[in-house]
């Protein structure tokens, strides 16, 4: 229990787990619907939470306000597709009053892209000032496959609004074999073109899905060494807060990051929490430990019971996850997709 660690008086409130990790780093998934299907992430007829359970943005920037309170620095919307929920961009307005004041070091988004065209500008007001957006294939035909409902016209257009807005890009592109594998060097060369940072990451078992996840997964160790064929990677300390570590690719001057759940565990550095639309805390990604919050936020006016209800789960955030793809195994880590979660 995290109530039993000695802390300074003015660290009091703040959030240590039992393996001695500050938690600094929350990820809110502010819907699960999405425009999109991809088809690692959700099976095309996903059923989707009763708008009735989902937290009001009232609610979540309440929510998100007792975490930055509590020693929250880093703050990231994710979804589903975080630009699809309605009104959106009045919770970044309210949540740029802690980057106001100091409190929240960054505000930042994890995006499909389909959206950014309507809202590039009105987030480089709300403080935004770096985004991740999740691109898989620049060929127009793949990314339909993957996606299936995606169109990559439109999130181009959304990344050069986004540009010409003036927010920094990093791409996130999941290795799939057998589908980009070949495309993972054109899509380095084409980011650090743009002056984008490309992190790749490793497919996860995470909900069920149509496909066999055996045939996706790509080790990413996989990937590096064929990289070091051609480009001198140079490992470098560069840190965005998240599990990713970085290489500067000498050939190309631009960052590559790898994020690499299987094959190469960062529990031990997890800074992380995610929470979900309906005010369920999630402390491990990988893991089914929940608590939930939505009901002590709606019992009192005061902040009181939520902030006793996430002392009480940071006290037991597990030491890290164990994912397995193969083919003798079946189920999925976690019975929850990524969408619910939040990437
Ligand atoms: N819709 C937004 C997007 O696609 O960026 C935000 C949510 S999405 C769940 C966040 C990230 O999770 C995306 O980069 C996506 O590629 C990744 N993702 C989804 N399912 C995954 C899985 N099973 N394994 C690894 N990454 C996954
Ligand atoms: Fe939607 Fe993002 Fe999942 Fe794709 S990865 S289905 S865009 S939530």
């Amino acid at each position: 229990m995290s109530t039993s660690i000695q802390m300074p008086a003015d660290a009091a409130s703040e959030m240590i787990d039992p393996f001695g990790r500050h938690v600094s780093y929350l990820r809110v998934s502010v819907t699960d619907r999405c425009d999109f299907r991809c088809v690692y992430c959700m099976s095309e007829n996903m059923t989707f939470l009763p708008k009735k359970d989902i937290l009001t943005l009232e609610e979540l920037d309440r929510l998100c306000t007792v975490f930055v309170e509590k020693g929250v620095k880093k703050l990231r919307l994710t979804g589903g597709e975080p630009l699809v929920r309605r009104n959106i961009m009045s919770l970044f307005e309210n949540l740029s009053r802690h980057l106001k004041s100091g409190a929240l070091e960054e505000l930042t988004l994890t995006t499909n892209g389909s959206q950014l065209e309507k809202y590039a500008s009105q987030m480089v007001d709300h403080g935004v000032r770096r985004i991740n957006v999740s691109l898989d294939t620049i060929d127009a035909k793949k990314f339909k496959d993957i996606t299936r409902w995606g169109d990559l016209d439109k999130v181009m257009g959304g990344i050069r609004a986004a540009q010409a807005a003036g927010l920094a890009i990093k791409i996130n592109m999941v290795a799939l074999k057998n589908f980009n594998e070949d495309e993972i060097e054109p899509m380095m060369k084409w980011c650090h073109g743009e002056g984008m940072d490309l992190t790749l990451i490793e497919t996860m078992p995470l909900g069920e899905i149509e496909e066999d996840r055996t045939d996706q997964y790509l080790p990413l160790s996989v990937v590096r060494a064929n990289l070091l064929d051609k480009y001198s990677l140079e490992d470098i300390p560069y840190k965005t807060g998240g599990p990713a570590r970085y290489v500067e690719v000498r050939e190309t001057g631009g960052r590559l990051g790898f994020i690499t759940p299987m094959t190469h565990n960062f529990c031990e550095s997890c800074n992380r929490v995610r929470l979900t639309c309906t005010g369920t805390l999630y402390m491990c990604l990988g893991q089914d430990d929940a608590a939930d919050l939505r009901d002590p936020l709606r019992a009192s006016e005061g902040n009181e019971l939520v902030s006793a209800a996430i002392d009480e789960a940071i006290g037991r955030k597990p030491k890290g996850h164990d994912f397995i793809i193969d083919r003798r195994t079946k189920s999925p880590a976690v019975t929850r997709h990524m969408s619910v979660t939040g990437g």
